[in-house]
């Protein structure tokens, strides 16, 4: 497998899916039945808490809202269906289809809402709108007879695999939407925020599935809850240590990581040739657009080399283990790449700049060439410690740059 799948995968389910998984084995194989109880009395208060902490301290009121949602649909079930797949009353089953119809739609929906807080108007609305379900599922048991809680227990009778599970068909309905909601969202952002949507959703599915309410049921719902505060944790610290503009990791990240190198390293330092008149001639949104383009390039670098924005529109990559002979080939492979290809590019002049695009058409395609300049340097006997090996890697781009650009310096 090469590595961007490897990767893709590692994303996919680091760290939603090992803390569910987790959680599914522990719960399966691992726990006898008394540390079970003792954890329903302290693991969901915990996750609560932290919840609530990091909502209020990172302003990420779709935290709490979501956290809210855990809460009440545990309660509801430990209340109103205790006795859900032993002794079913019609108001167990009920609460539990209801339920079950409800949070994965709910969480769909605080998933793609906008921060707006909580203590404001639209705060106040939405809590609203989450207080009105609850009483709708109490009226909902309470009229029980006029055929709508008919239709939200609804289930195939037939032998095959969804009927087995102990769920109604609006609910089984309800959690595919909301996992085909959340994996097209993850595809098309790659967010974290959205990748722990989706395996919160699991861990509820889970709780459902088990089709008892009690104590497995609660730590379920409370993993649900582990994992979205786990994912606003991420987030935080990848929007630290990433470059908001390329994707890359930032300066921060590559200062962090060069001490923890040990042996032999290379450093290479990137930069885009006459950048400055790109901009001038295209506008700063289409030299955003190129600095894009270009680092998406530098991540395809062989050799294991690391891309990094070190800064404006300079790059550093990092080899581990490479002495500078070895990443120079790699490097000159890059430079090539860079050279041969033709960036598309797509302007809209919303800075209302005048520059250079096809008369009297508002947006433009076009496709340009750019250039590199690499300076390249080893941690050897003479540059020990990494400050001295990015200095003569800085030395050497100039160098670069001094003999015409579209080059590789040592
Ligand atoms: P050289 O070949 O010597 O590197 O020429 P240059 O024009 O690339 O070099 P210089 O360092 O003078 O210019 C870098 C320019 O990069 C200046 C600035 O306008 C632009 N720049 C820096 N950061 C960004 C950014 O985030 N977005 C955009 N669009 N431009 C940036
Ligand atoms: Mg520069
Ligand atoms: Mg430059």
């Amino acid at each position: 497998m090469n590595s961007v799948v490897v990767r893709t995968l590692f994303s996919l389910f680091v760290p939603g899916g090992l803390v569910v998984f987790t959680a599914a084995v522990l719960i399966s194989f691992g726990l006898p039945d008394k540390s079970l109880f003792a954890l329903v009395h302290i693991y969901p208060y915990l996750v609560a808490a932290a919840g609530i902490l990091l909502g209020w301290r990172f302003n990420r009121s779709r935290l709490i809202f979501a956290m809210l949602l855990l809460a009440l649909a545990d309660r509801g079930l430990l209340i109103f269906s205790p006795n859900i797949g032993v002794a079913s009353r019609g108001i167990d089953q009920t609460v539990y289809n209801a339920i079950g119809f409800l949070l994965p739609l709910n969480l769909v929906f605080v998933s793609r809402m906008r921060e707006r807080g909580i203590l404001t108007f639209y705060g106040a609305v939405r809590l609203s709108i989450i207080l009105l379900q609850v009483l709708g599922v109490f009226l909902l048991c309470r009229y029980r007879g006029w055929g709508l809680a008919a239709l939200v227990n609804y289930s195939v009778a037939d032998e095959n695999l969804l009927s087995r599970l102990p769920l109604s068909l609006p609910c089984l309905f309800s959690f595919g939407i909301a996992f085909l909601s959340f994996t097209v969202g993850f595809i098309q952002n790659e967010s974290v925020i959205e990748n722990g949507f989706f395996w919160a959703l699991l861990s509820v599915f889970l709780a459902f599935a088990v089709g008892k309410v009690g104590p497995i049921s609660t730590i379920y719902l409370a993993t649900a809850g582990l994992v979205l505060v786990v994912s606003v944790i991420e987030t935080s610290h990848s929007m630290a240590f990433k470059d908001e503009l390329t994707g890359l990791p930032g300066r921060r990240a590559l200062e962090e990581k060069l001490p923890q190198l040990s042996g032999n390293f290379t450093v290479a330092m990137v930069d885009i040739d006459f950048f400055k008149k790109f901009n001038d001639r295209y506008g700063h949104e289409v030299g955003d657009e190129v600095l894009r383009l270009v680092a998406s390039k530098l991540t395809m670098v062989s050799g294991g080399g690391k891309a990094f924005r070190y800064g404006g529109e300079e790059f550093t990559i990092l080899f581990p283990g490479l002495n500078s002979k070895a990443a120079i080939s790699h490097l000159e492979g890059l430079r090539k790449t860079v050279e041969r290809a033709r960036f598309v590019i797509r302007g809209s002049n919303r800075s209302g700049k005048k520059i250079e695009k096809p008369k009297g058409v508002r947006g433009f395609r076009k496709r340009v060439k750019v250039t590199i300049s690499i300076g390249v340097a080893e941690r050897n006997e003479k540059y020990t410690f990494s400050e001295q090996v990015l200095t003569a890697a800085d030395k050497a781009l100039y160098r670069a740059k001094k003999a015409g650009r579209n080059r590789t310096s040592t």
